[in-house]
């Protein structure tokens, strides 16, 4: 049980996520949830860097889909610009949005990874669906009401991680 709420990796932030680690794991797509995975939650467009990362995935031929649990016109405006497909409502961890993303990106689930930063909803929807998990540190820790009960249940599975030593660093 405990293993789905596990990620594969865990690492600081988006940008340690780079073509060459994907492509030696046969990586094509990746599932990435947005608030606080890829900019604050409360910042509404993509930065420079985020735009760069995308267009570097897209140079290297590699899909990305954001899914989101927030609601559509924040994931709209915040996808459109980058010209990536999207998914809102989402309802992770359950595994539905998951699927419908992998099938819309024509891929295989060992060819995707599913990245962001919550244990509940990323790592757990991911595990469950299938997909090698990747979690990355969230971007600010102020968070809406329900990510904060999310984050103190988090917080003692990443604490049980630690004293296991499946986490190697601090935060
Ligand atoms: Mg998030």
């Amino acid at each position: 049980m405990l293993k789905f709420f596990l990620p594969n990796e865990h690492v600081k932030s988006i940008f340690d996520i780079n073509p060459e680690s994907l492509f030696k794991k046969g990586i094509k797509g990746i599932i990435t949830d947005l608030d606080n995975t890829l900019v604050a939650w409360d910042v509404a467009n993509a930065t420079p860097e985020i735009t760069e990362w995308f267009q570097q995935m897209k140079d290297h031929n590699i899909k990305v889909t954001i899914i989101s649990n927030n609601k559509m016109e924040r994931v709209k405006i915040f996808s459109e610009p980058l010209d990536t497909p999207f998914l809102f409502s989402a309802r992770k961890p359950l595994s539905q949005a998951f699927k419908k993303a992998a099938k819309e990106m024509k891929l295989e689930k060992e060819e995707i990874v599913v990245i962001g930063d919550q244990v509940l909803t990323d790592v757990l929807g991911g595990n469950m669906a299938g997909f090698y998990t990747i979690l990355v540190v969230p971007i600010v820790q102020s968070d809406g009401k329900v990510t904060r009960i999310n984050r103190k249940v988090e917080r003692r599975i990443l604490s049980y991680m630690r004293r296991k030593g499946k986490i190697s660093w601090e935060e």
